[in-house]
């Protein structure tokens, strides 16, 4: 009965409180960080955390990310080495999460980890994030408030269009600044790997605690992330990557000055060609080229450098047809035919 966008509520003080005491009953709360937005539940409630999963049709081996306040709160839930508090004390309050190994004494329910032995902490910078957290008193497990796959939301309004009224609240704190998701190191072992790139790069990391490995998804000897699936972060029609020529009914996804021509829609990620700006807009600009009239979003060259290699990573995954994606997605051909059919 209810419009979807009647869950959102702007974030006043009196709406975080209320929305603290909602996450301890065991509502879902979403909210904004600085990365996207998050789909909040109590971390130490197993059936909202079953919801949670749910609701975002996640894979149940695929595990949360556990939002704390601060340094002190993450230290009850993960075992801490010098590394990871020295990060800490740099980063956070920031987009950076950590794969710790979980403390034995931890109420964090173990859907969260998804049964494994270790634990992704992170302490979120954004100010709504913040007193929500405090509010809540409890870690909050939030992985993005998109469908498992989907594109994740920047905005209130994508999280309504994302889960409509599955979610109990939708805390509106407007744009998220960074846009796009934590960086993920695991430490859970001997040698520090990168396992998603984000806003606290590899050479940020580096110069805190030296030689870091690069996550290999073609290491089998490796074991990767579980949420590192080759398509994630994807749109409904294709996505062509590199792109220095479109063709037609092509949407363009463009970086910098360029001199293309002839795209059915365009949207520029940063036209000074900043990375920081582009990150920013690219799930927004990737959710308004997503429509079915259009063939492809064609995407220009990002620089693989900095940020440019977070904004590289997601656009890989936006780009990849899995077996699976692939049977289900229709040609681009036949649904132009479709389209035609239902016009003429
Ligand atoms: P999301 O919450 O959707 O931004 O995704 C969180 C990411 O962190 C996913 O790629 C997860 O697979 C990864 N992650 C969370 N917990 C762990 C863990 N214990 N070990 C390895 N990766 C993890
Ligand atoms: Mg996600």
């Amino acid at each position: 009965m209810n419009a979807p966008e009647s869950r959102i509520q702007p974030a006043t003080t009196a709406a975080l409180k209320f929305a603290g005491k909602r996450l301890r009953e065991g509502a879902l709360v979403a909210f904004p960080t600085e990365t996207v937005y998050g789909l909040g539940g109590d971390a130490t409630n197993g059936q909202a955390i079953a919801r949670i999963f749910a609701i975002k049709s996640r894979p149940s081996f695929n595990p949360l990310i556990v939002h704390l306040y601060d340094l002190a709160a993450a230290e009850k839930v993960a075992g801490f080495d010098d590394r990871a508090r020295a990060l800490a004390r740099r980063f956070w309050p920031g987009p950076l999460t950590f794969v710790l190994k979980r403390r034995a004494d931890t109420k964090v329910s173990e859907l969260a980890s998804a049964g494994l032995d270790t634990v992704a902490v992170r302490a979120p910078a954004n100010d709504v994030a913040r007193t929500l957290l405090k509010a809540a008193g409890r870690p909050i497990a939030a992985p993005s408030a998109n469908r498992s796959g989907h594109v994740s939301p920047t905005a209130a309004e994508h999280v309504a269009a994302s889960l409509g009224t599955a979610v109990d609240l939708i805390l509106d704190g407007g744009t998220c600044t960074i846009g796009i998701e934590s960086t993920v190191l695991d430490l859970s072992g001997e040698r520090a790997v990168l396992l998603r790139p984000g806003a606290v790069t590899a050479e940020m990391l580096n110069r805190e605690i030296g030689a870091i490995d690069l996550a290999d998804a073609s290491d089998e000897k490796r074991p990767r992330s579980p949420g590192m699936m080759d398509r994630h972060y994807a749109p409904s029609i294709p996505v062509r990557l590199d792109a220095t020529a479109v063709e037609p009914g092509d949407a363009l996804l463009s970086f910098g000055a360029h001199a293309i021509a002839g795209f059915a829609a365009e949207r520029n990620l940063s036209e000074k060609g900043d990375l920081t700006e582009a990150a920013a807009n690219l799930y927004r600009y990737l959710r308004e080229l997503d429509w079915s009239g259009f063939r492809t979003i064609a995407v220009m060259p990002i620089p693989e450098e900095g940020l440019g290699l977070a904004i590289n990573d997601r656009l890989r995954r936006a780009a990849a047809v899995t077996e699976g994606a692939a049977a289900i997605r229709p040609k681009p051909k036949r649904r132009r035919r479709k389209q035609e059919a239902k016009t003429g």
